[in-house]
This record gives structure tokens, sequence and C-alpha cells, in this order.
């Protein structure tokens, strides 16, 4: 089916004014002057579908370690189906899970056109070193594994077999833990070798895979960069640096400032708590300030997973909080084009055979990034179908 989209036109780059989006089956095949004599859809302001590099789909209705693990994989599936009309409703058409019992399902699902929701790009299970900081130790280990949504695994050999499973299950990307978080290490360790991070890293090129690392801390990033990993998530403890090797080898850097922007539900130990608060404080100052000063590819993560706490459909905030450093194009850029770019897909842009990703605004998105809140998404075009996304608001309500 061929239509055009009319309104003013921000294709990922840069403004083209008043035109109209052709469309035919689930492709832009032109941007024109005219409809073509095509059926016309008004929209306002017209934006290629948004993009949250990090995410996951984990359908629990709290944040806890021992929740995110125990909860089943049909339960943690049937909740994120949900989750997934949310998030096309608020205008997001490429997901990337880094980590989840559901994602892999939901993403075939959604490839064979049996589900809507957007794109996932899945990691399947995550990688980990044996009673990291996401491994339930209340459990016993082998209870822990089986539970879940990460392959534990302690040399380069047994992270090499942890990689070939993740893409057994068919995983698009590697997710890599890095290091803990501030769970139960207030000052975050580096968690595996460079020599197990290497060895994924090669494994996963191998099969023509990129790899995410979680690194909090400035050795967990150094030893990610020196392994070769693509993308850096979360990053906390960014130096100057790393950063200039960061942007040397041309990988990308995902702060996900939404997620820290929230009052943990989880509880600490006072030092935990104080040294968890130095480092958010840090992130969303030095981080940030040298992350955008060193040129760094910014890519939008907002690291929600489907609780009450960081529900989906209100990914934009990553977008929101980003724009405080970059300014309002930039930001969309990184939930746009940069993104596409850093998870090497064919989106992000409205440009000739590029996917049919389409986003329509009500209020200009270039002027205040708020403007891309839920509320002003008028209709969303994933893979060329066209989305009332206020009916489906309307028809599947936030939590
Ligand atoms: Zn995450």
């Amino acid at each position: 089916m061929s239509f055009a989209i009319r309104g003013i036109v921000f294709d990922g780059e840069k403004l083209l004014g008043e035109k109209y989006v052709i469309v035919d089956k689930n492709k832009i095949v032109k941007i024109s002057d005219s409809d073509e004599g095509l059926k016309v859809y008004e929209g306002k302001f017209i934006i290629p579908g948004l993009i949250d590099a990090h995410m996951h789909f984990f359908g629990v209705i709290n944040d806890n370690v021992l929740e995110w693990n125990v909860t089943s994989g049909e339960l943690s599936t049937a909740r994120s189906a949900g989750d997934m009309i949310r998030l096309l409703a608020s205008g997001f058409t490429t997901v990337r899970d880094l980590g989840s019992k559901s994602a892999i399902a939901l993403a075939k699902a959604e490839k064979e056109g049996r589900f809507i929701g957007p794109r996932i790009i899945a990691s399947g299970y995550s990688l980990a070193e044996t009673g990291g900081d996401d491994d339930p130790k209340v459990l016993p280990l082998d209870m822990a594994q089986r539970l879940s949504y990460s392959f534990y695994c302690d040399s380069p050999w047994e992270c090499r077999k942890a990689v070939r499973l993740a893409i057994r299950q068919g995983a698009e990307v590697i997710k890599v833990y890095a290091s803990g978080a501030f769970s139960n290490s207030g000052n975050p360790k580096p968690a595996l070798t460079v020599d197990d991070l290497k060895a994924i890293v090669e494994e996963a090129h191998r099969a023509g895979l990129k790899v995410a690392a979680h690194a909090y801390g400035e050795e967990a990033i150094a030893n990610s960069v020196e392994a070769g990993i693509d993308t850096i998530e979360h990053g906390l403890g960014l130096t100057e640096d790393l950063a200039r090797e960061i942007r040397r080898k041309g990988i990308c850097y995902v702060p996900t400032l939404a997620t820290y922007e929230l009052p943990l539900e989880l509880s600490y130990e006072e030092e935990i708590a104080k040294k968890r608060e130095e480092l958010i404080s840090r992130h969303f100052k030095e981080d940030m300030e040298i992350a955008v000063n060193e040129g760094l590819k910014i890519a939008a993560g907002t690291d929600y997973v489907g609780s009450k706490l960081r529900p989906h459909g209100r990914n934009y905030r990553e977008i929101v909080l980003l724009a405080k450093y970059m300014g309002y194009e930039n930001a969309l850029k990184a939930a746009t084009s940069v993104a596409a770019e850093c998870l090497g897909i064919n989106a992000g842009k409205i440009k000739e055979n590029y996917i049919a990703d389409i986003v329509s605004v009500k209020k200009n998105p270039l002027e205040n990034s708020e403007n891309l809140s839920p509320e002003n998404i008028e209709f969303v075009v994933r893979k060329g179908n066209w989305y009332n996304a206020e009916y489906l608001r309307e028809a599947f309500k936030w939590l």
C-alpha cells in the first residue's frame, strides 16, 4: 500500500520544511513536494521513529534483583506484550533489549507480523561473571543460573561458549557486564577480565554482532575500550583520556540518564547510598560534559525495564535529559540517526530506501524535547503500517 504523509519534516539530520513523505509497502520511497496522487495523512511535525538504545522487557512490577530474576519468561513476555504497544504509541519504533527472558520471543513475533510494536534488537541473555551484582546470591548457584537472564561465564572459553549460546537463542547483539552496579559494592568494581572481554568481542564480531558493555567506573570502561566493545552502557566515571580513546575507536556512549533521575526502590546501606549519590551527580555533570565536549557519539537509552517506576511509554525522558547538555536537535538525533548508527541498522532517518518508521508530533520537538511526551504523539508508522497513537494509548492505558 502506498500513501503520503504531509507535515514539517525533520529527517533525523536536518529540517526539510513542509514536505510529503511517500511510503510504499514498508519503505520510504521519496520525499516529495506533492502528494503524488496518493492518500494523504496530515501530520504536524514529522520525525523518524524514535529509538531506545538500551532497555529491557522485564515485565515486572517492582525493581529488585530477585523479582527481575524470578519472574518467569511466560509472565515477563505476556506483560511485555502490552509494553510493546505502549512503546509504539509513544513514538518508539526501534528498541534494543540488553538482557531479558522475553525479548527474543517478542522480536520474533513482531518480525513475523503476529504482533505490533517496535523492532526489537535483542541480546537474549546477557553475559555476566558468577557472583556479580545481577546474580541473586540468596539462591543456590544452580537455581540462580536457572532463573537468571544472564549466562554466567568465568574464563575466555566459557565466555565464547556463552556468546554462542546467546546467538543460538537468536541474539542480534551481545551484552556483557564489564562491572557491577551500586547494589553490592559502593565503588563499582570491574567484572570479568580483559581477556574474557576480548574473547567475547572476537566471538561476537565473528558472527557479525556488536557488543554492548555495561560499565560503571573508570576501570570497567577502560577494560571495555581495550577489548574493542562497540557501545559503552551507563559509563559512569568517564575521564577525558577515556573519552578520547572512545572517540578514536568510534565507540558509542549510552549514558542512560533517565534511569538515574528516579528515586530507586532498592535500599542501600548508608555507605553505598552515599557513594551512589556521588557517582550519579558526577554522571549528570562531569561525565556528560566530557562526553559532549569530546564529541562522543551519544545514543539515547533509558534502561527502563517496564516496572512501575521505569514504565515503557515514558522513554522520551532520556531525550529531555540529554537535551540539557546537547540541545534539542542533537538530543533528537541521539534518539534517531545517531542511535541507528550506533546500533548499525537502517532506521532513524526519513530518507529514500529507509524503513518507513515515522512519527507525527503535535508540537515542535526541536523547540522543546518535552513536546515528545506521549500525549503529543499523533500517529506512528511502523514498517509502513499507520497507527493512530491516541487510540492505542487509550486502549492500552499506562500502569
Ligand atoms: Zn540495562
